[in-house]
């Protein structure tokens, strides 16, 4: 997320009259009024800033929140990935399969333990990542002598990758399934909520996520009762029954408790923020057809909108709408401008036959415009009417 533009966020006070925020957090603040400094100062009072009471009260709610059997909270959506990967015991000679539009801590988590992802291509209309293109990978890994693990499917922008796809070829191959779902936890596919979906789903609460806390944090969700073991031995160095014999080799991946404290209060308004972002996506859709690209939903999905996507024909159209609304003080953000293939710390490694080419395409083409689930009508049509002018003016 752009500082910038989270710090405007944070400073706006009315967004109907100046500068548009692009994440309004001050709104949600307003919303929930003294209940997250009243949650803070109990954990002042009580002291227990690590695993205290409130680490085990979210996790029972999260859980709750999508059926979910278990919960376990961690430091970062990026611990959370990894710890996964540590507790399947994925290393050296281990492929693991990544959609390259993404953002770089899916693939670095494989990176950081030795094993190697494998850059799969993605779908040009929802952008999640393309079960033809995973099938692929999966045999060039094979022949290139590396054991095919785990695939980690993005929920890019907050919607569910198409799991219906992609578990029969995890299945068929033997791959554990992991979602990374940091941008769609509150989302559904097929009635199924995220968090269900996989062996393992892991998510984020850095600030500007649908569900954000304070700082860092995240979760995995699951229904295995051994994995669940594993992750709460990994999360506190690989403790084992005694503190000081430790089981296997862990991490400090634990959830601060004041972060669970705000966590609680923010859960328990976040259905309604789902239902609003909802609300606020399918007006967007409506109201940009016919003048940009808008982001495509599979039948059965719904999205929790983490950013709204649109597209132009070319980078030059794209940074044009960009630049007008701009312009207009409306900010925007290009998620992503260079898929994980083309990074520096990612070159090196093997992707689908065929190369990679609507993740090359869509880093020309997509710009993200303002989202949060209190933009009122008035503002969005604001939003809508400039990107209206501004595709008539090019
Ligand atoms: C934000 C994000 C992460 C990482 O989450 P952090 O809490 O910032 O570590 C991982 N994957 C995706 C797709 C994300 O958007």
């Amino acid at each position: 997320m752009d500082k910038t533009a989270e710090r405007a966020a944070a400073l706006s006070d009315n967004p109907g009259a100046g500068p548009v925020p692009f994440i309004d957090l001050a709104a949600q603040r307003r919303r929930l009024g003294s209940r997250i400094e009243a949650a803070m100062n109990r954990v002042l009072e009580h002291g227990q800033f690590i695993m205290g009471p409130e680490i085990k009260a979210f996790e029972t709610q999260l859980a709750a929140f999508c059926g979910a059997k278990h919960a376990i909270s961690c430091s970062s959506g990026t611990d959370s990935l990894q710890m996964v990967l540590m507790a399947w015991g994925v290393g050296r000679g281990d492929a693991v399969f990544v959609p390259t539009f993404t953002f770089a801590s899916t693939a670095e988590v494989v990176a950081i333990l030795g094993a190697t992802p494998v850059f799969c291509d993605v779908l040009p209309d929802t952008f999640n990542m393309d079960p033809a293109s995973l099938e692929a990978a999966i045999g060039a890994a094979r022949a290139a002598g590396l054991t095919p693990r785990a695939v980690i499917p993005v929920d890019l922008f907050g919607q569910p990758a198409d799991y219906r796809r992609i578990e029969p070829v995890a299945r068929a191959h033997g791959l554990k399934l992991l979602a990374d779902a940091a941008q769609s936890f509150g989302a559904e596919l097929d009635g199924r909520k995220v968090g269900t979906i996989g062996d393992a789903a892991s998510t984020s609460f850095f600030p500007a996520k649908p569900l954000g806390c304070y700082g860092d944090g995240g979760a995995i969700l699951t229904d295995d009762d051994e994995l669940a073991e594993a992750l709460r031995s990994i999360r506190v160095h690989g403790k084992g029954s005694h503190k000081y014999d430790n089981a296997r080799v862990g991490m400090n991946g634990r959830l601060d408790t004041l972060q669970a404290a705000v966590l609680i209060e923010k859960l328990s308004i976040f259905a309604d923020e789902v239902a609003a972002r909802q609300r606020i996506g399918r007006r967007y859709n409506e109201r940009l057809e016919g003048i940009v690209a808008v982001p495509a939903l599979l039948d059965g999905a719904t999205s929790v909108w983490a950013q709204y996507t649109v597209k132009a024909e070319d980078a030059a159209r794209r940074d044009a709408l960009g630049a007008a609304l701009k312009a207009a003080g409306i900010p925007t953000a290009v998620y992503y401008p260079l898929p994980l293939h083309r990074q520096t710390a990612y070159r090196g490694f093997p992707a689908a036959p065929g190369g990679l080419p609507v993740s090359d395409a869509l880093a020309d083409q997509v710009i993200s415009l303002p989202m949060h689930p209190y933009l009122d009508e008035a503002v969005q049509d604001r939003i809508v009417a400039a990107v209206a002018a501004a595709r008539k003016a090019a």
